[in-house]
């Protein structure tokens, strides 16, 4: 066969060689310049799909296959390239087109620019313009949050939004600390909710939530939710006085078992009937156990080596035992050395 415009010999395609074929008909039509926005707050890249995060590369992948679109006859267009960095938003592309076309495979090289445009996502611009739904607030049964307890409130939260963040669109528009508590301005009534349950779960507490109409938008109705979470008065381990003694908490399921600790008995309450509770700071400790001359056991404080009475109740003296020292006591403590806080 001929080519019928140059005369070579060999395969044609549409009566052309391959040659006179890509002159013809070009692949594509190589653009000077390919720009993508970027936002510069979560470094998302916009595609045609929406905000999305990935690496350069395959966000260069993406952008020219989305961009750059192949001529006819041909269908369909493939692109590798390398870019090299000109600055922090420029970058030059080599790029190498394939295509094929009735078993001609089509090769066309061409340069472009992709131009990284920043700007602001929808989610980031919304956060930036402290936009919020859902209002989550954290809160000690009658008493201010422990800085842990704040910490791990915090941590929880921060965590469960970012991971939300890609798929649902969560994330925290403010965060306040409050009356001793904290509160979360969130992306969704939902999340809020949703950010209520799980505190309460893993530190124990009540949920309790309320609407409240703030606007109408195309008709509907728009609700605020706030989601209260009540940490519990108490915790396993605090020291509390109580009805004027001093008592430990041993446990804090169902009902609340408080230990006195001058009598070591222990009884159990309803956690409503135990809003008086003040938590006492002392030490607990294992401590060596000593008999003094008058035949009274005395606990060894273990760094100072002060030493207290300590009634046994009754019991023979162990060589060592578990003990709550306070300001000016010490006593038997009723929990094991492993009774974690909860
Ligand atoms: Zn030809
Ligand atoms: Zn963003």
């Amino acid at each position: 066969m001929f080519c019928v415009e140059c005369g070579a010999e060999g395969p044609t395609y549409g009566g052309v060689c391959a040659k006179c074929f890509a002159k013809k008909h070009p692949l594509v039509e190589p653009p000077a310049n390919v720009d993508v926005p970027r936002c510069k707050s979560c470094g998302r890249f916009r595609f045609r799909s929406g905000w999305s995060r990935t690496d350069l590369d395959l966000a260069i992948a993406q952008v020219l296959a989305e961009r750059i679109q192949p001529l006819p006859p041909f269908s369909k267009v493939r692109f590798t390239h390398v870019a090299r960095e000109e600055d922090e938003n420029n970058h030059f592309l080599t790029v190498k087109a394939t295509g094929r076309h009735e078993g001609l495979e089509q090769l066309q090289d061409f340069h472009a620019r992709l131009r990284i445009k920043p700007s602001l996502c929808d989610l980031c611009q919304r956060q930036a313009g402290r936009y919020f739904e859902g209002i989550l607030q954290v809160r000690g049964e009658g008493r201010d949050l422990t800085p842990a307890e704040m910490r791990g409130v915090r941590t929880l939260v921060l965590v469960r939004v970012e991971r939300g963040r890609e798929d649902a669109g969560d994330f925290v528009s403010k965060v306040e600390e409050v009356h001793g508590g904290l509160d979360f301005y969130l992306s969704t009534n939902a999340l809020g909710l949703r950010l209520a349950k799980e505190i309460a779960d893993t530190m124990g507490g009540t949920v309790a939530s309320s609407p409240k109409l703030y606007g109408q938008r195309e008709g509907k109705e728009l609700y605020r939710v706030t989601s209260l979470v009540r940490l519990p008065a108490v915790r396993v381990g605090d020291v509390v006085r109580h009805k004027g003694a001093l008592a430990e908490v041993l446990d804090r399921k169902a009902f609340v078992g408080l230990r006195d600790l001058a009598t070591g008995e222990t009884r159990r309450y309803k956690t409503k009937d135990l809003r008086d509770l003040r938590r006492v700071d002392v030490e607990r400790f294992e401590a060596e156990i000593r008999v003094d001359q008058a035949g009274q056991a005395v606990a060894v404080h273990p760094e100072s080596g002060a030493e207290r009475r300590v009634d046994l109740h009754g019991k023979r003296p162990p060589r060592r035992a578990r003990v709550v020292w306070t300001q000016d006591s010490a006593y038997l403590s009723g929990l094991r050395a492993d009774a974690s806080k909860d």
